[in-house]
């Protein structure tokens, strides 16, 4: 090569953040907000459902609910703030510590969906207040939001109604009167009354059941859940089998479908406790020791025929559509099987990252997202090496993610998110997609067993709480080890601007007179965010070394820095090869 030849390449290496400190809800409530101030220090919902037959026909929508929440304040606010919505739920009468209150202490706003109660007196902080709301609501029929009822043909013909759930990220307020937002952490005894002949499912399992009119109707007491985020809750209410797996490592494990689908749960059953060992030894924390010390936490699998999600991480009850859950080896794919197999790994690693540790906002929904979309290929590594699913990942998550990056309304991983538009705006490849590739990036660059380490002890600092990108970046950040990756700056400098700005660096290569240089520029074209600058690692493998599966960084480019020179080629046929497999480890 003696002419100079310029070549550029996308860097679909992607490293990770360092965030600013996350402003979240402030003590006070402020008019037109949709947010919960900060006062609460602990929260717990008794709820009541009780939905009658008449749902479960062709025109029925009403049930009755009653919440008690038993809540303690950091501080004293004005008002107690939670969210519930007009549409949906209508209420009755609102009792706080026992005394009734007048219907001009409370108020619902149809637009911010909250409900402002005035209380009483003024109230002490760190003190139990109890607020007992009744309420009438409405199961929606017109989308697959909040708890919805829907149907399909059974195995006799008819029709088969049914209620579902799903929840995130801000419907609950639709079910019940609530703290609406994912860092409330809470926890949830529920009763719910329904049809006798039907299968009642909640996160936890049954503690207690009544029968009503000779086994017409039937309450079920549920064991309590642990404190966990209000968007994983979950409830079912369907005419469906449940098939339980024998002799696991994870004794209550099930898989639940219409009963014409019985022949089809076995792939589910047989690869579903595989998979929650596998991540209790990636993170080091057992799943049965999900709901705190009591016997090993049970999971239902549910096979929806009519759901929003492939799949959702309610915990202890992941939900997904059929087409997504079960595997009919007679009729299904191979490819089927693949997509079967990774909607497990994706939702089952939310118990851990989403569930067990949560955002603190949805501005930061990579913390969850970006977890469940890397789990669903590299969570499969053991179980199907044959599958080779990073060569899976590069082309259907990483390029997905270089093409929603480079349009010009691409958003930072962590970005504002204040309206429930700026919400809905998160569920996007960049949450999903990008996340998962930085994280890719930052395991190779400080290593597998590194990568590994860090998160086992984000895990267990942070389990049952809430978290921001600077906690993750702190965990990950003391397993950096500089001689092994030879990282320019510390660990979070490296990762800012991954995290917190748009885009990402094309790398441009010149090679004049065989040495080869690189410099980087954004993939967006204009304004500030086209100005941003990274740090890259980089990889690259010669025609002298032919190392291309090495994704150690032997170099990083920085944001100050122009043209380093990366090799000096030997001329000849020599050639280079940079960003080894796509990957970028150090
Ligand atoms: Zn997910």
């Amino acid at each position: 090569m003696s002419e100079t030849n310029t070549f550029s390449m996308d860097m679909s290496i992607w490293i990770f953040v360092i965030a600013t400190i996350f402003v979240g809800s402030s003590a006070t409530y402020t008019k037109g907000s949709s947010r919960i101030p900060d006062v609460y220090e602990a929260i717990t919902y008794n709820l009541d459902l009780n939905f009658p037959e008449d749902v479960f026909t062709d025109n029925g929508r009403r049930f009755s609910g009653k919440v008690m929440i038993t809540l303690k304040l950091k501080e004293v606010p004005d008002h107690i703030i939670l969210h519930a919505d007009k549409n949906y739920i209508t209420i009755q009468n609102i009792t706080f510590n026992d005394l009734a209150l007048p219907q001009d202490y409370y108020e619902v706003d149809i637009e911010t969906q909250v409900l402002k109660i005035k209380t009483p007196y003024s109230l002490e902080p760190h003190l139990n207040h109890h607020i007992l709301i009744n309420y009438e609501g409405l199961v929606e029929d017109n989308d697959l939001f909040g708890l919805y009822k829907s149907s399909y043909t059974d195995e006799n013909g008819n029709k088969s109604y049914f209620l579902a759930s799903q929840f995130p990220p801000f419907y609950a307020r639709r079910v019940f009167p609530c703290f609406d937002e994912p860092s409330f952490k809470s926890v949830f005894y529920v009763t719910i009354q329904g049809p006798g002949k039907m299968q009642i499912l909640f996160n936890t399992d049954k503690h207690s059941e009544e029968d009503v009119d000779y086994g017409r109707s039937k309450i079920i007491h549920f064991e309590p859940t642990e404190k966990i985020p209000l968007y994983t809750l979950g409830f079912q209410i369907l005419d469906f089998n449940c098939t339980k797996t024998e002799g696991t490592q994870i004794p209550q494990f099930r898989v639940c479908s219409r009963k014409t689908t019985d022949s089809t749960r076995n792939f589910t059953l047989d690869i579903g406790p595989k998979l929650l060992g596998y991540y209790s030894n990636f993170t080091d924390y057992d799943y049965c020791n999900m709901m705190g010390n009591k016997n090993c936490y049970k999971m239902d699998v549910v096979a929806i025929p009519d759901y929003f999600s492939g799949g959702l991480e309610n915990w202890g009850m992941v939900s997904g559509r059929e087409t997504d859950i079960l595997y009919d080896p007679k009729l299904s794919s191979e490819k089927n099987k693949q997509r079967v197999a990774q909607t497990l790994a994706h939702e089952f690693s939310h118990q851990w990252f989403g569930n067990l540790v949560t955002m603190k906002w949805w501005s930061e929904l990579y913390l969850s997202e970006g977890f469940g979309t890397y789990f669903e290929y590299f969570g499969l590594e053991e179980l199907f090496p044959d599958w080779k699913m990073e060569t899976h990942f590069v082309t259907e998550q990483m390029h997905n993610a270089l093409q929603e990056d480079a349009s010009e309304s691409t958003l930072a991983l962590k970005s504002i998110s204040d309206t429930r538009d700026d919400i809905v705006a998160k569920f996007s490849p960049i949450s999903y997609s990008k996340g998962a590739a930085v994280l890719r990036m930052v395991r190779y660059f400080l290593g597998s067993q590194r990568f590994r380490a860090g998160l086992r002890s984000y895990i267990q600092k942070y389990k049952y709480s809430s978290v921001t990108s600077k906690d993750l970046m702190q965990a990950l950040g003391a397993e950096m080890d500089k001689k092994f990756c030879i990282a320019p700056a510390d660990f979070q400098t490296v990762m800012e601007n991954w995290i917190n700005e748009p885009g990402y660096p094309i790398i441009n290569v010149k090679l004049p007179e065989d040495l080869v240089t690189i410099s980087q520029k954004s993939c967006l074209s204009s304004g500030e965010k086209a100005k941003v600058k990274w740090y890259v690692p980089i990889t690259y493998t010669t025609s002298q070394d032919k190392n291309e599966f090495d994704t150690k960084p032997r170099l990083w480019l920085t944001p100050n820095e122009y043209y380093p020179t990366v090799a000096k080629l030997p001329g000849g046929n020599s050639w280079i090869i940079l960003n080894n497999n796509q990957i970028g480890e150090c």
